[in-house]
């Protein structure tokens, strides 16, 4: 089969890979959609960072370079090893990327995404920008019959943001900021919104595709940062007190100085960005206001809830934030080239396997 191997900055290479099988408790899923992310953009151009090189191999998956992408994806069951059950053969599935060392008091709790030994498809073993890819039974998440394969490949993202805002505690009538309109931003500007929270401000450069996405997807006022002042229009329409939360996923110091200045005394700031180096916040800022500053990273809980809420909103979501359908072949120059020279007509694009002209026909329950 076909796969998107990563064999080190900017060399990406679609190779011809042997079809995996299912082993005891696996489960072997065709892939139809997988997003591109930023973290495999971030690994294409500057990395490996997060992906092992192969003298240090991750502990729990052995994986390490070359290492097939993709963490972002829905699919069918077309193979059940023994013992796997969490959907039956031909089914639609999501899939949450998350390993499991099954040990640790985090995956105890039920807290994977602090698991010791994170580890993550696509990064830390074989990811989904493959015609085929075999899972844990524990990742697969059946799909609601009314849920598009294209929506389902979406929940990954959007988990992201929703466990951002369940960090940040929003609860109904809340107001929040989220600065940057990246699929992180407007998963987070989702997961507010379904959340309860009455009034939504988003901070984004520029008028393109995502500041009109913000806007589609319930933002009530999207700021550019170019041109407003973020804190100064904020605190004038929430009558100077600020805002309960505000979520940074822009991951630049103007933006994280805007989420701190903009959050009301004792709210909470969450960093769901990834940070090319140390960021500044003033301490004494924190202290006088007793604002709370929390990290976030993926989710633990959350992938149930996403999809339940993609019922009712993922036509929405995948017209505000897919931007771009291509083939597996044409991912390098189409998607990941695509993505980094021509970054402002995009959100998220999908790579689906050589038929991608009529995967919207296999889309269906
Ligand atoms: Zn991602
Ligand atoms: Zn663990």
């Amino acid at each position: 089969m076909k796969a998107l191997r990563f064999h080190g900055r900017n060399d990406l290479r679609l190779e011809e890979v042997p079809e995996p099988f299912a082993g005891p408790g696996e489960v072997k899923v065709e892939v139809v959609w997988c997003g591109v992310c930023g973290t495999d953009i971030h690994e294409y151009q500057t990395g490996p960072s997060a992906i092992p090189s192969s003298e240090r191999a991750h502990p729990l998956t052995g994986g390490h370079f070359p290492l097939t992408l993709g963490h972002e994806f829905a699919g069918k069951v077309v193979e059940l090893g023994s013992g796997a059950d969490a959907a039956p053969i031909g089914s639609r599935v999501a899939v949450e990327p998350l390993f499991r060392c099954g040990d640790c008091d985090f995956c105890r709790l039920g807290e994977f995404n602090r698991c010791v030994q994170f580890a993550a498809l696509g990064l830390h073993a074989d990811g989904a920008f493959a015609q085929f890819i075999v899972v844990p039974d524990y990742m697969v998440h059946p799909i609601p019959a009314a849920v598009s394969l294209e929506a389902a490949a979406l929940v990954e993202p959007i988990a992201v943001g929703w466990h951002a805002a369940t960090r940040a505690g929003v609860g109904p009538g809340d107001t929040a900021l989220v600065t940057g309109a990246g699929p992180i931003g407007l998963g987070s500007l989702i997961a507010l919104r379904a959340l309860g929270a009455s009034r939504v401000f988003v901070s984004e450069i520029g008028n393109g595709a995502r500041a009109r996405a913000a806007r589609e997807l319930g933002a009530d006022r999207v700021v550019d940062p170019q041109v407003d002042d973020v804190v100064a229009t904020v605190l004038d329409e929430t009558q100077g007190a600020g805002v309960d939360i505000a979520i940074d996923t822009a991951g630049v110091q103007p933006a994280l100085d805007a989420a701190v200045g903009a959050v009301r005394n004792g709210g909470t700031v969450v960093s769901s960005a990834s940070w090319e180096g140390p960021a500044e916040v003033d301490l004494r800022t924190l202290l006088v206001r007793e604002i709370g500053l929390l990290g976030t990273l993926a989710y633990s809980s959350e992938f149930a809830d996403v999809l339940a809420s993609m019922e009712s909103a993922g036509p929405a979501i995948v017209e505000a934030l897919v931007t771009k359908r291509v083939a597996l072949s044409e991912a390098i120059e189409g998607g990941f080239d695509e993505l980094i020279e021509r970054k402002d007509d995009h959100i998220k694009i999908l790579v689906g396997p050589d038929r991608t002209a009529d995967a919207r026909a296999f889309d269906d329950p």
